[in-house]
């Protein structure tokens, strides 16, 4: 459950700290409380002061009650205390973890302050054909240069649920980093230009989101995994899980572990990397054996022509295909089905129960 003793004794303190704090506090309201009716009651014996007094005692006992079990809840789950951190440009928000697994939601955002100009368009550089993304560019291309700014519905609530379900199923959080604005005013999972058209607020958003993530991957001592959080609009209700193959290369067979998101996982294992990919111990296999659908798995190895997202900046950037990293990465696009109010919460317990077993079977030494 502790990665080391020394955090275990790090985290008892601060949660006997706090509960000294709390039950000081009310030790001493109470026995003032005591002390002013025994003071009451010896100078006239009255009825009514003796049942006030008692009813106070009562319910400044429960009181000490409750404090003494805030006390013991704050030791016995320190990580749910004071672990969220806003960063300095107050849009992005860190909880730090103990796990080997980073979530990200970087489109699950809803500010959209008037201070930050919407991301619309860029304008079309035809010698280098590319877009060049900025408010100043000129005369903009909204037929080659659009900006995509639809958001992932519930994709933080999403994100903050699998946080809490990893905890159930490890006794420990992982690392979470969640992007607040709009996707209209910043676009986590994108390049730096793109993302932000060089506006000054998005691109602080934007160093804090990637330096937490980057922060969190130094933090570990081997093998972990990122996770992507995102939803996609398609009609077939599973998760897309990115691994930076694409559809048609899922459909002929065609890849190459060296190049994909995974590339050091699968540099480790025994089992082929089709096995590890879309087999029954595949990440995709374990969230159909948590009774839903995703693709890669082995009810469905391939979208066969349909609509099907493979990873995007944040897959490649935080990922292993680089050959150097030991972090792997793995984008997850869920359906709309998987994100409504009524599913969220079992789907969430799904997608945890999943990573524990990858975790555990692919990712702990
Ligand atoms: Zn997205």
């Amino acid at each position: 459950m502790f990665h080391t003793v020394f955090d275990f004794v790090e985290l008892l303190s601060s949660g006997l700290t706090l509960w000294t704090k709390m039950g000081f506090g009310f030790w001493k309201k109470w026995l003032t409380q005591c002390w002013n009716y025994v003071k009451a009651l010896r100078t006239t014996l009255n009825i009514i002061v003796l049942i006030k007094a008692i009813i106070k005692m009562l319910t400044t006992g429960i009181l000490l009650c409750l404090s003494i079990f805030t006390g013991f809840t704050t030791i016995s789950f320190p990580n749910a205390m004071n672990l969220k951190v806003t960063s300095n440009s107050g849009y992005i928000d860190y909880y730090e973890g103990t796990l080997n697994i980073i979530l990200a939601a970087p489109h699950g955002g809803d500010d959209k302050p008037s201070s930050i100009p919407d991301r619309d368009a860029g304008c079309y550089d035809p010698i280098n054909n590319k877009c060049i993304w900025s408010h100043d560019c000129g005369s903009k291309d909204f037929d080659r240069c659009k900006a995509t700014t639809v958001n992932d519905f519930a994709t933080k609530d999403l994100a903050l649920r699998v946080r809490e379900q990893l905890f159930v199923e490890t006794g420990a959080y992982p690392h979470v980093v969640i992007n607040n604005l709009h996707r209209l005013k910043l676009d986590a999972n994108r390049d730096k230009s793109e993302a932000t058209f060089g506006e000054e607020i998005p691109e602080q958003a934007w160093e804090e989101f990637h330096g937490y993530i980057d922060s969190a991957k130094t933090s570990f001592h081997n093998r972990a995994i990122f996770i992507d959080i995102h939803g996609h609009p398609h009609k077939n209700n599973w998760a897309e899980l990115g691994y930076l193959i694409s559809g048609s290369q899922l459909d002929s067979g065609n890849f190459y572990a060296e190049r994909t998101s995974i590339r050091h996982v699968a540099s480790q294992v025994c089992i082929s990397f089709n096995e590890l990919l879309r087999g029954p111990s595949s990440f995709g296999g374990f969230i159909q054996n948590n009774g839903f659908d995703a693709i890669p798995s082995p009810r469905h190895p391939a979208p066969n022509g349909r609509g099907y997202f493979s990873g995007g900046y944040n897959t490649r950037r935080h990922g292993s295909m680089d050959g150097t990293s030991r972090v792997d990465a793995i984008q997850i696009e869920s359906s709309n089905e998987q994100r409504s109010e009524g599913v969220r919460p079992a789907y969430a317990r799904a997608l945890a129960k999943s990573l524990k077993s990858f975790l555990d079977e692919y990712h702990s030494e």
